[in-house]
């Protein structure tokens, strides 16, 4: 693989590429631009354009569910239409029962409403489906997307198929929002309030627990992240926005019928988002843009270019969709800030440049005492046992290496040890309790860390921000707070603390660099920093030397040796004998899932076994 040093990318040093102009900046000048021509236009043209902030509402959901947290939804209609329901049923009052009849065309009882029931219904189905992994979460939104449309045009209280017309105008106070122009203020508001959320909330620990749902849920959970918990609040925001989308449609359109809130909407905001770029919220704005103009246009021009009546937008839009995807799969955002050379990052945490309070450090065991106890574990895979009655003890203030060829089973050690997977047999005591049905996050909680054998990071993100994750439960901010930017305080300590670990691995002056930029030596390094991130007292490696230069190995032990000084456990898993050897306490060897030998380093490089295990098994 050749190696491309990130000073070299893009054309210029870290530092000019931090000064390009991001494209978030050119996407809101030609925003506001827009925003403030639009009601001197047609109303047609205003029409337009508070269609695509209603769907605009949607797609921003979209990108933090799908473009974000990695989870495909067909079904967000279905909540724009729970929204639109509850509002038009409060505001038509009419329909209301007598004991409610006092809140009868309160809008913003309506809202409540609306936004309480979508909570309610997104909660259920995020219950009974977000544990569904690969293909069958997709599937389970379009079930429910059919499901509750088909529900909409069944109460005959909510005008049947027929839907509820002659509904109220939106009354603000003294202001009724009559007119489109009058109601495209509050639209667009909330579009860029509800962006401006979005972007803080991606920017802080609850957000960088939902971005970190996709650089897989192991990792995730390895740091300290309650996955579940992530996916369920990316999953309920994004339901809330297509509410509000709703709760805003009815006042818009004063008319609803089940007909906008079907799976095929569910498609097209999907679109919408890909289209945009689903991996950043202005891909949201862009493509729920393009999308309505392009259908507005191609529905007007088709037919008069073929000269008869019919669909034909349909066709083209699915070829340009197709072509969109071909040619710019990171969407219209990312494909324009590449022309044009602009900077685009979903998110840009950066260190504080003023001193901040350190985080609160664990209170590391007395050195030699024991942390880990490994008793007769065994791990079965089917028919196959990567480990087979495995027992070994980790001390504090100790290095302990196990080595053995490709396939012992080290890595399932690893994983049974850090609570990622579950042994078949056996048990493990971390000081002094039994993890028996620990989660990986627990174990995090109570101070292990590790790094992986195939890095798991992600690589769009800033090597600062991937090391932050690891400092996840060293915070306490949550979802209101950091949409509302009041977590500021604890991200700066976060962040100061995933700085100096960067400066310890020797990975400092890359804090801003994509993470997917480094080479796959400097990638185990940010590894490190981000389970050192976590103030561990128990530190799991799995082949961090693989892939570093000889000076990086060298630092890498001198680091290690320092960590053991200051009385942490480490247990790595390493091939590079040399690197091993002049470094490690003790050494056990696993050769077919069994542990063959244990001794000090010396005594197991010689000792007649090994020799015969590691000649034999890897040549
Ligand atoms: P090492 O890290 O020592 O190279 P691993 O622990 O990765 O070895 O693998 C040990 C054995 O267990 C291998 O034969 C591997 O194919 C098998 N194995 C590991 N994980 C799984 C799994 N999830 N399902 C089935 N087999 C597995
Ligand atoms: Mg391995």
């Amino acid at each position: 693989m050749s190696y491309v040093p990130p000073s070299n990318l893009h054309g210029g040093a870290p530092a000019a590429g931090a000064r390009r102009l991001p494209v978030a900046r050119v996407l809101l000048i030609a925003l506001a631009l827009a925003l403030a021509g639009v009601p001197l236009l047609p109303a047609f043209y205003v029409t337009l354009f508070n269609n695509i902030g209603l769907a605009a509402l949607v797609v921003l959901g979209v990108v933090l569910l799908t473009g974000v947290a990695g989870m495909t939804s067909f079904g967000q209609a279905a909540f724009v239409g729970t929204g639109a329901y509850a509002t038009a049923w409060i505001a038509s009052a009419s329909a209301l029962p007598s004991w409610l009849a006092w809140a009868g065309g309160s809008p913003w009882f309506a809202l409540l409403a609306g936004l309480l029931v979508t909570l309610c219904v997104a909660g259920l189905l995020g219950l009974l489906t977000l544990r569904l992994s690969g293909h069958y979460l997709p599937l389970g939104t379009i079930a429910w997307g059919i499901a509750v449309y088909y529900l909409f045009g069944t109460f005959q209280s909510l005008g049947g198929h027929n839907g509820l017309a002659n509904l109220p105008a939106l009354q603000l106070g003294p202001w009724a929002l009559e007119r489109g122009e009058q109601i495209f203020y509050l639209i667009w508001l909330l579009v860029l309030a509800s962006g401006w959320a979005l972007h803080n909330l991606l920017d802080s620990r609850s957000g960088r627990a939902i971005r970190a749902l996709n650089g897989g849920q192991a990792m995730a959970a390895s740091m300290g992240v309650d996955v579940f918990r992530a996916k369920l609040t990316a999953f309920l925001l994004a339901a809330l926005l297509a509410s509000l989308s709703g709760w805003l449609y009815v006042y818009t359109q004063r008319f609803v019928s089940p007909t906008p809130f079907g799976v095929n909407q569910g498609i097209d905001y999907l679109f919408m988002a890909l289209i945009g770029g689903a991996g950043q919220l202005w891909g949201a704005v862009v493509g729920a843009g393009l999308f309505i103009l392009a259908k507005d246009w191609l529905q007007d021009w088709l037919p008069r270019i073929f000269g008869e009546t019919g669909n034909f937008e349909a066709i083209v839009f699915g070829v340009l969709i197709i072509l969109v995807m071909h040619r710019a799969p990171t969407g219209v955002v990312g494909w324009l800030s590449q022309r044009l050379g602009l900077r685009n990052h979903a998110a840009r945490s950066r260190a504080p440049g003023a001193p901040v309070a350190a985080l609160p450090r664990r209170a590391l065991p007395a050195r030699g005492s024991t942390v880990l106890e490994v008793r007769g574990l065994t791990r079965r895979f089917g028919g196959l046992v990567a480990n087979h009655d495995i027992s070994l003890d980790l001390h504090a203030g100790e290095i302990l290496a196990v080595i053995g060829p490709n396939g012992a089973g080290k890595s399932t050690l690893f994983n049974q040890l850090s609570c990622c997977d579950v042994p078949s047999a056996g048990e493990v005591r971390f000081h002094g309790r039994s993890v028996a049905g620990w989660s990986a996050r627990q174990i995090a909680a109570a101070g292990l860390a590790r790094t992986f054998q195939h890095v798991k990071l992600l690589p769009r993100m800033s090597v600062l921000e991937n090391v932050t994750i690891g400092a996840h439960l060293r915070g306490s901010q949550g979802l209101a707070r950091s949409m509302l930017r009041l977590d500021r305080e604890e991200e700066a300590r976060l962040l100061a603390e995933a700085q100096r670990q960067l400066d310890r691995v020797g990975l400092g002056a890359l804090a801003h660099t994509e993470a997917g930029n480094l080479s796959l030596g400097q990638q185990r390094l940010l590894e490190i920093a981000r389970a050192l991130c976590a103030d561990p007292s128990v530190l799991l490696l799995d082949e961090p030397a693989a892939g570093l230069r000889h000076a990086e190995k060298q630092a890498l032990a001198a680091l290690l040796g320092r960590l053991r000084e200051e009385g942490m456990a480490v247990l790595l898993v390493e091939h590079d004998m040399d690197f091993v050897m002049g470094l490690v306490d003790r050494v056990v060897v696993v050769v077919f899932g069994e542990k063959i030998v244990e001794g000090l380093p010396a005594a197991v490089q010689s000792d007649p076994r090994v020799l015969e295990a590691y000649l034999g098994a890897s040549t």
